[in-house]
């Protein structure tokens, strides 16, 4: 639209609104305002900041609020950023203000503050909180907002007092905006230091020669970055194959083309040794997102990356929203990793959003994994993804060397249980049956070899639950439908899904004997009993337990990399982005718990899971070696893993969600109904279900299946109750149209609400 038809803009609010809103531009405003820039506008009895998005020439019917004031010199989103927020609007089923919401960072997010001002004169009517308001109010001049009054009188109270004040005419409420324009400070210390000698711009400081297959990838990626265009790519690469190398690589020639990239990984795998990588690649011009930003350092960097600072981006999921302008390459690490999709608020998925981004630019999208999503990999037989391989590792080091150890045996051998564990709460267990004499053996030699092990259990603490032997009582989490965790070094009985904590008793609450007892094991229980078994070991652990503190995770692995742990015992946390070249062992102590999930994935999670544990053994000149233990020594996703055979476990996979109509067959819509009440949840899930099988769209129910209602697995979470429904259809437009149904059929409810999950992953 041109300037002299620019009359009317809309609006996009960060409000639960499905659509912009259309708001008049003062004439004074005309000339400078553009797409992009945010706005002041009234909405209700409030001022908000919105997103331009679009201009209208013609005249709305009804009556329009004007714009109030143009709050940047220049736009803070561009047009394929609000390109992409329509599209995930549309395709999540999310208001498109939800959306913005998740994409700027809070700073971003002007507010109005309501101030009070005070009235000169006596108010002898006004009553005892009255007058100390007026008190506050006169001793801080024009600067007290109602929040920060809030703080110092009880909410309630409070609005009723301040309109008894402003009736009696003592005080006035006035509105401003928090704006802040700059934050200063921080962006020099975040940015790079330019590297010592600094003659490295734009070569490759490591000069080793590539891999044919390296070569080969590059060929192919160097050809579409320069011819520009939209293209994806499937870099499928075994663990140490030099992926990163290529993704480096890819990033330099679109540099070279005044160009920028953005890549993202998981939070997870954001290591020192991978920001150190592309720093050196890179320096001074990298832009870091991660959710361990402040939201000043967040603000930072997006002005940062805005202003075309930067030449690289790196973030976790929400850097797929990161507003760099002439982006020329989006780059997906680990692209089957679950932490792309984000499970709350704006149900996205990240690499999808990826590839959808690199369509709305018209640029290559690159995504990365040892172990695809099938998903991806189907994509690549349909020919709608490029599929480029890397099945060697670099300098021909060989894959670990894996097996299989069939704990059924070990269990039988000498009437060793895992489960029987001494009384707690107590001092040292003795675990038999954790290792198998294979493990043992194996670990005790490369600690006389001086090499480095590491010990797999995605498990923390040191029991699963406390079960009394008398009355079979076990403690349970009184807000979720699961039983606590005991962790030993702290004492206490923990929640995993909501951090409910409460400290042992020695009595059995049920029963009142002191006759309770650890059940199962976690990464404390290993931790201990490998100090046992070994203790002139250097052990250590990482987990979430141990990596709290704020850069506790980074020593632990600086340590890790300088070859002072022997062992290091571990959960999910030490399968990625870890590059450590003395660890040769890598034992995984029971392999199942992964496979036993009630999940469609559950088979696939596993084989990815432990092909990047396995992938931590011989990345040095040393080969590796693998050992796991499991119950299911014949099941495929294991056997796979074993074999290095990605393909193989696809092969068998596809065909089982073929068998059983799963994606990527088919595309499922998860409804799930939360509430305090459990009657009420159950209710509205059966109202609703029955609604959708009664709705008579043309063919619909041909093309749709409705699955349930049903409970949750975990049915009770953080207190509220949950019911699911699940939408599987032989299309997204078929499904999503249900989906939308059930939204416009589901009453505005205080109590239960409805989430609407598309493409959901969590299936717990
Ligand atoms: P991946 O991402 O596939 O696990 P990386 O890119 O991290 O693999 O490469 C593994 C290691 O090998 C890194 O230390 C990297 O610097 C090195 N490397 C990458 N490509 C080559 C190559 N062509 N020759 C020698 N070393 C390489
Ligand atoms: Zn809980």
């Amino acid at each position: 639209m041109q300037g002299g038809e620019r009359s009317f803009a809309q609006v996009v609010v960060p409000s639960p609104l499905n659509e912009p809103l259309t708001y008049a531009i003062p004439p004074a405003l005309r000339k400078s305002l553009r797409i992009g820039m945010r706005v002041l506008v009234p909405l209700g009895k409030r001022k908000v900041a919105g997103i331009v998005s679009d201009f209208l020439a013609q005249t709305p019917r009804q009556q329009i609020k004007e714009i109030l004031a143009v709050l940047d010199d220049r736009p803070v989103l561009d047009s394929s950023l609000l390109k992409l927020i329509d599209w995930a609007s549309h395709y999540y089923l999310a208001p498109v203000g939800e959306v913005l919401a998740t994409i700027l960072p809070p700073a971003l997010r002007v507010h109005s503050l309501r101030v009070l001002a005070a009235k000169p004169g006596a108010f002898p009517e006004a009553g005892e909180l009255e007058r100390k308001i007026l008190e506050q109010v006169r001793r801080r001049k024009g600067r007290l907002t109602i929040r920060s009054l809030a703080r110092i009188v009880p909410e309630k109270r409070l609005n009723r007092a301040l309109e008894r004040l402003s009736a009696m005419g003592a005080l006035e409420i006035k509105e401003r905006m928090s704006s802040r324009k700059s934050m200063g400070g921080l962006e020099s210390a975040l940015a790079t230091p330019p590297a010592d000698g600094a003659g490295q711009h734009g070569g490759s400081p490591q000069g080793f020669t590539l891999t044919p297959e390296q070569e080969q990838a590059m060929a192919l990626l160097g050809a579409r970055i320069e011819a520009g265009g939209f293209e994806t790519f499937l870099l499928c690469g075994v663990t140490g194959s030099g992926k990163t190398e290529v993704y480096l690589r890819s990033m330099e020639l679109v540099r070279r083309a005044n160009q920028k990239s953005l890549i993202l990984a998981p939070e997870i795998s954001l290591t020192p040794q991978l920001l150190d990588r592309l720093d050196e690649r890179f320096p001074s011009r990298v832009g870091v997102l991660h959710s361990a930003l402040t939201p000043s350092e967040r603000w930072d960097q997006w002005w940062r990356i805005l202003d075309g600072r930067v030449d690289v981006v790196i973030g976790a999921r929400s850097a797929v929203f990161a507003p760099l302008p002439h982006l020329g390459l989006i780059i997906v690490d680990e692209e089957h990793d679950s932490s792309y999709k984000q499970e709350e608020g704006l149900r996205y998925h990240a690499r999808d959003l990826a590839v959808v981004r690199g369509k709305l630019i018209g640029c290559p999208v690159i995504l990365g994994s040892a172990t695809p999503a099938v998903e991806s990999f189907e994509n690549c037989r349909q020919r709608r993804y490029r599929l480029l391989e890397l099945s060697q590792r670099v300098e021909q080091r060989p894959l670990p060397s894996e097996e299989m150890v069939d704990m059924r045996g070990e269990t039988r051998d000498g009437g060793r249980r895992t489960e029987d564990r001494e009384r707690v709460p107590g001092r040292r267990s003795s675990v038999v049956g954790l290792f198998s004499s294979r493990l043992k053996e194996a670990l005790q030699v490369n600690l006389a070899r001086g090499r480095q092990s590491l010990i797999f259990l995605n498990r923390r603490g040191f029991a699963n639950f406390l079960q009394c032997r008398k009355c079979g009582y076990v403690r349970r989490c009184p807000h979720c439908s699961v039983s606590l965790t005991l962790h030993l070094r702290e004492h206490g009985l923990y929640c995993h899904h909501c951090g409910f904590r409460e400290l042992v008793r020695d009595l059995c609450p049920g029963c009142g004997n002191p006759s309770l007892t650890a059940l199962g094991f976690g990464t404390e229980t290993v931790e201990q009993e490998i100090s046992r078994l070994m203790p002139e070991a250097r052990i250590a652990r990482m987990d979430r337990d141990t990596t709290t503190k704020r850069g506790s995770q980074e020593r632990l692995v600086r340590r890790w990399q300088k070859g002072e742990i022997d062992i290091l015992v571990g959960t999910q946390m030490i399968t990625k982005g870890h590059d450590v070249a003395g660890v040769t062992l890598v034992g995984v102590i029971l392999a199942d718990l992964s496979l036993n999930l009630p999940d469609f994935r559950a088979a696939e999670k596993t084989f990815q899971l432990l092909t990047q544990v396995a992938g931590r053994a011989g990345r040095g000149q040393e080969p590796g070696q693998v050992i796991i233990q499991t119950f299911a020594p014949d099941h495929y996703a294991l056997r796979y893993v074993t074999s290095h055979d990605y393909k193989g476990f696809f092969a068998s996979e596809i065909e089982f969600r073929r068998a059983l109509n799963y994606p990527p067959f088919r595309r499922l819509v998860g409804l799930r109904l939360e509430g305090p009440s459990p009657q009420d949840a159950k209710a509205k899930a059966q109202l609703l279900g029955d609604a959708l099988r009664q709705h008579d769209g043309p063919g619909i129910h041909e093309r749709v299946e409705i699955l349930g209602p049903a409970p949750a697995p975990i049915e009770k979470l953080r207190s509220r109750y949950r019911w699911q429904i699940l939408l599987k259809g032989e299309n997204s437009p078929s499904v999503l149209g249900l989906a939308k149904r059930a939204r416009a059929l589901f009453p505005r409810s205080h109590k239960t609400r409805l989430f609407i999950d598309v493409d959901p992953y969590n299936m717990l």
